[in-house]
């Protein structure tokens, strides 16, 4: 077999070695994570291993179409222990950060179990045994694709579907700037092998709740404009989700919707689902890097989006990260004049 890089042959190998496999991705999943490891694991089954995925977090309503003939399990410390206990290799997608598989984190530590880690994000720790991250390729389920493709195995339908739900979450919709020749090769190769991108991306777009609208409603109608147009703030509150029944997930697309406005270079998300924990989102509409403001704190992502979990009060994650990110729109050039208003 032909490999584009030497750690792709091992994973090969890793893969070709073992014969029960626990699959795993990162806390409150994205369709690259579920599309990734549903493709993952169908061409383990079509090579005739065992497979289980087991994650920290539900599967999002938006992707449980995806998961027909690869059941997704979430945590649970009983079913975790036998989950692990039954297997011979952890295969971890989409995040290269130990802790970011949640509480699946702590049981790497009672069992010897052979770790491969595929993923595109920079902020890695490379904790696998074989570590295949490709920060180059818009999305995890790009390098799935091409590892499938390496092996020679066909795609059936439904992983082509997963994989192009991960590619086109990944990239925005194709629009953001990871978003480049060979993303759009890829799409056009699943395109060719019977994905209806009409028919998938409204599967996945087509699903929030009435609750959800209202919701985003409510906390853009509070939209702050900051360092003169160039920082939008959001704040969505503990109040917000209960008057609407919602969770953490439902700010799905929330943080890129001020991208819109004329002049904004950084959006800011600080979600607080629970009190004293506040997840924040950022996004950079394309000339500055966030990714490490988000670093700097625990966090993580790629520059032009990036995330962080943190403890404390929204105001406290304000203080944190809004003098940074006016310190980086501050390093740009004409900065003085403003953009937008205020
Ligand atoms: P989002 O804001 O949509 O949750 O995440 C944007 C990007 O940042 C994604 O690539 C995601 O994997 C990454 N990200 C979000 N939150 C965290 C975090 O807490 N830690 C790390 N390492 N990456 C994160
Ligand atoms: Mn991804």
């Amino acid at each position: 077999m032909t490999t584009e890089t030497p750690e792709r042959g091992a994973l090969h190998e890793f893969l070709g070695r073992h014969e029960r496999f626990l699959l795993t991705t990162h806390v409150n999943p994205d369709g690259d994570a579920i599309g990734s490891e549903v493709a993952f694991a169908r061409w383990l089954q079509g090579m005739g291993k065992q497979v289980r995925i087991l994650n920290d977090s539900p599967t999002p309503a938006a992707f449980t179409w995806l998961t027909a003939g690869t059941p997704i399990e979430t945590y649970d410390p009983e079913l975790c222990e036998r989950r692990f206990a039954e297997a011979d290799a952890l295969v971890v997608l989409d995040t290269g950060n130990r802790h970011r598989i949640g509480r699946l984190a702590r049981h790497l530590d009672l069992h010897a179990i052979a770790i491969a880690v595929v993923d595109h994000h920079a902020t890695h720790e490379g904790f696998g045994k074989v570590n295949v991250i490709e920060p180059a390729l818009a999305a995890t389920a790009s390098i799935v694709y091409e590892l499938v493709r390496e092996s020679g195995a066909a795609f059936d339908l439904l992983s082509a579907e997963a994989l192009y739900v991960g590619l086109f979450t990944d990239t925005g919709n194709f629009r953001y700037s990871n978003t480049d020749a060979r993303a759009h090769h890829m799409a056009a190769e699943l395109v060719r092998a019977g994905v209806d991108p009409q028919d998938v991306t409204s599967r996945v777009h087509a699903t929030a709740p009435a609750g959800r609208l209202r919701f985003f409603g409510e906390v853009l109608a509070a939209l702050e404009m900051l360092d003169g147009g160039r920082l939008a703030v959001i704040e969505a509150a503990p109040e917000h989700f209960a008057r609407h029944g919602l969770e953490g997930s439902d700010t799905e697309g929330l943080v890129d919707m001020p991208r819109v406005i004329a002049g904004v270079e950084v959006v800011a998300l600080f979600s607080e689902v629970e009190p004293g924990k506040v997840k924040v989102s950022l996004r950079s509409t394309g000339r500055l890097n966030i990714d490490q403001v988000c670093a700097q704190l625990g966090g993580g992502g790629h520059p032009h989006a990036a995330g962080v979990q943190m403890r404390g009060s929204r105001a406290d994650a304000r203080a944190r990260i809004l003098p940074e990110l006016s310190r980086l729109i501050g390093s740009l050039e004409g900065a003085g004049t403003p953009g937008g208003s205020a």
